[in-house]
């Protein structure tokens, strides 16, 4: 219980404004540890309130020891895109409602000059993209040199982001004594280890959600697709039939959640988009009508959905299967959260089959097989299938190339080189395509949400 900790009678309040008496695991595992000072490594998942997990101990920090009202920030909470900051503000300003503490969110696509001003109001919390902190750092408009608790939340989608460099120089700017947490969806993440290196002191590490676990509140399912219109009229019926409250339809790229919700917006459900083109206000107000249901069905990808805390989201659909599993337990842990029960179904087209078999072996789950009567694809599974469950593709044909012949193929090649090649196969799906490289510091793929500048 939440009663057992020691915690300012500000912070006991908020949490029973928040109707929370009983700490998550990973709370329990994460709040005592921070507040005895150690520098923490969590593997948690969005879903497991990893939030409060860093939040609640570094108010309280503050709290048990309150500095003069003239030092700068005494926590900093750095978080890859915006829709997480605005949501762990809301957190924190909900958790310190009844303390005198007060937060601010720096992040990119707001007015320099404003957040200016409200950090001359020295708000004792401050969270962040790293991108715009940096720049006020730089700028001598953020001062850090009181800081007690640096968090790195989404640490991996960070460096996934390009963003190692602010985070690090960000951690320059703060004492050498702060405290540092890092919490990521897996520890395993390469990058993650030198930055925790060059961050952490003797720290412990807390995994209490083991990364490759899915919610034990979702039921997982398959559909077979034969083609995108197939898809189309599988998500149509699918959101028709199935009972929710809110869904969230993930698909691999911007253009295609667009033309989802254009295409669903026509039916009865209010639709609409996530994207990187809206602006700030926009998106907040997308997010506030799907919050109070004036929107009961989001269209989004990964990137531009990241972070996103909304309650009750009962069904995920992945019109395109996620191109790892870790991005499958990102969109899928969007449902089931804190107990309630959520339903998360993958269109799988026979392009998918060998990536869904990739995914439920490294999640060491069973994407159960589901059906829209009326709507049974064609595709039933591959036909042969190799001892993992991934089909046995076609036998390379031996041919005998002379040096003649393998001329002739250059010159070919040669020739077509910069032409425009159709990207749709046979069966009317894109073929898979590789993992776009990391972008440049700062920069970011899909150009949604970024949480630089
Ligand atoms: P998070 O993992 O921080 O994104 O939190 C996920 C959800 O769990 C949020 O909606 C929180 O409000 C909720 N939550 C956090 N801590 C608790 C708790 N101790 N008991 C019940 N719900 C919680």
């Amino acid at each position: 219980m939440f009663e057992d900790m020691e915690l300012d009678r500000g912070l006991r309040l908020g949490l029973e404004n928040l109707g929370l008496e009983t700490p998550t695991p990973v709370q329990a595992a994460a709040v005592p540890a921070l507040i005895a000072g150690s520098d923490l490594r969590i593997s948690a998942q969005t879903g497991s309130g990893k939030t409060l997990a860093y939040l609640l101990p570094a108010l309280q920090r503050i709290l048990a020891e309150p500095a003069s009202r003239k030092s700068g920030a005494l926590a900093v909470v750095l978080v890859p895109t915006r829709e997480l900051a605005r949501q762990v503000l809301k957190n924190c300003r909900d958790l310190a409602a009844k303390t005198p503490l007060n937060a601010m969110a720096l992040t990119g696509g707001a007015d320099f000059k404003y957040q200016k001003s409200e950090l001359r109001k020295n708000p004792e919390v401050i969270i962040a993209t790293p991108g715009r902190l940096l720049e006020h750092c730089e700028k001598g408009s953020a001062d850090l040199a009181s800081v007690r608790t640096l968090v790195l939340d989404e640490a991996d989608r960070m460096l996934d982001m390009g963003f190692r460099d602010e985070v690090l120089q960000i951690a320059a700017f703060c004492p050498p004594e702060r405290q540092v947490v890092l919490l990521s969806a897996t520890l395993n993440h390469a990058g993650l280890g030198s930055v925790a290196q060059a961050l952490l002191q003797q720290p412990q590490t807390i995994n209490i959600d083991p990364p490759r676990s899915a919610s034990e509140g979702i039921r997982h399912q398959h559909i077979l697709a034969d083609s995108p219109s197939h898809k189309d009229a599988l998500l149509a019926a699918l959101l028709q039939q199935q009972e929710f409250r809110r869904a969230l339809v993930f698909a691999n790229q911007r253009s295609i959640a667009e033309r989802l919700a254009n295409q669903l917006a026509g039916g009865e459900l209010k639709t609409a988009c996530l994207h990187g083109e809206l602006t700030t206000e926009e998106r907040k107000a997308v997010m506030t009508r799907f919050r109070d249901g004036r929107i009961q069905v989001l269209c989004a990808s990964d990137l531009a959905a990241r972070g996103l805390d909304v309650p009750d989201i009962d069904l995920v659909v992945n019109y395109d299967l996620p191109r790892s599993g870790d991005d499958y337990l990102h969109r899928t842990g969007r449902t089931g959260r804190a107990g309630a029960q959520g339903l998360a179904i993958s269109l799988v087209g026979a392009n998918e089959w060998n990536l869904m078999i990739s995914i439920q072996r490294y999640l060491k789950l069973e994407l159960e097989r589901s059906a829209v009567p009326g709507l049974k694809a064609r595709y039933q599974g591959p036909g042969k299938v190799k001892s993992s469950g991934k089909a046995v593709g076609p036998k390379k044909k031996k041919t005998d190339k002379t040096a003649a012949a393998k001329k002739k193929q250059r010159a070919r090649d040669q020739k077509s080189r910069g032409k425009h090649r159709a990207n749709v196969s046979a069966d009317g799906f894109a073929p898979l395509t590789r993992a776009r490289p990391k972008p440049a510091a700062g920069g970011n793929p899909d150009s949604e949400s970024p949480g630089d500048k």
